[in-house]
């Protein structure tokens, strides 16, 4: 689907809940797509690309980032702590902040540049053995746990179970943003940003709707 009608139904989405549409960033997320079809996208005029794995984004990332100006890469899936400083050269958001071990390594990171990418943190609402994320009940104190190692925490994210009713946990998912005081909300796919945007996201990670079916497994 052409990347101007994905904004069309954030912008319809947005507008049913009596939100604006400059309220919701759409992440189109590039990982596995062929490189053509990113460009096509940059060429299409759009900046903001999710990716989840570090060392895929370390390939295709710089040669596009020095063709086309004001690139935001986000990194949507797991980090693991020794990708840390290729992590924050290539991207400007994680997503994916769950454990206090990253948490402390980020943090001498982040002081030793002076500079911070916006940070996420994942939440396992669905308390999924093997998914990534911090347990709901965990993460009231995981919040305070980064706030001592002085990071800032601009909001939370989550991936629902596919077998459920995602709504259940993008409503979850805010309440526990709203606890906390966080703004930020990643949440919504292809299959579900509208209702994502009905409860509150301001963050939608977007992959095959904007580029088609991914060729291969991500
Ligand atoms: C792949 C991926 C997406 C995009 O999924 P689509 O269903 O293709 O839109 C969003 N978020 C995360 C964390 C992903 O890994």
């Amino acid at each position: 689907m052409p990347l101007a009608d994905i904004q069309t139904r954030i912008d319809a989405a947005c507008h049913k809940s009596g939100r604006s549409g400059a309220t919701v960033q759409l992440i189109a997320v590039s990982k596995v797509q062929p490189e053509a079809r990113v460009e096509a996208v940059l060429q299409d005029g759009h900046r903001v690309f999710g990716e989840n794995r570090v060392q895929e984004a370390m390939g295709k990332w710089p040669g596009f980032k020095a063709r086309f100006a004001g690139v935001q890469l986000h990194l949507i899936g797991p980090l693991q702590s020794n990708k840390i400083k290729p992590a924050l050269d290539l991207f400007d958001a994680i997503h994916t902040l769950d454990r206090e071990k990253l948490a402390r390594k980020l943090a001498t990171e982040v002081q030793a540049r002076g500079a911070s990418p916006e940070l996420f943190v994942q939440v396992n609402t669905g308390e999924e053995p093997q998914k990534a994320g911090v347990l709901p009940a965990d993460l009231d104190g995981f919040i305070k746990a980064c706030l001592g190692y002085d990071l800032k925490i601009g909001g939370l994210m989550c991936i629902p179970p596919v077998s459920e009713e995602p709504s259940l946990h993008f409503a979850l998912l805010a309440k526990m943003a709203r606890r906390n005081g966080l703004t930020g909300l990643s949440m919504g796919m292809s299959g579900d940003f509208e209702s994502a945007i009905a409860l509150g996201a301001t963050h939608v990670r977007v992959g095959s709707a904007i580029f088609g079916e991914r060729v291969k497994p991500a």
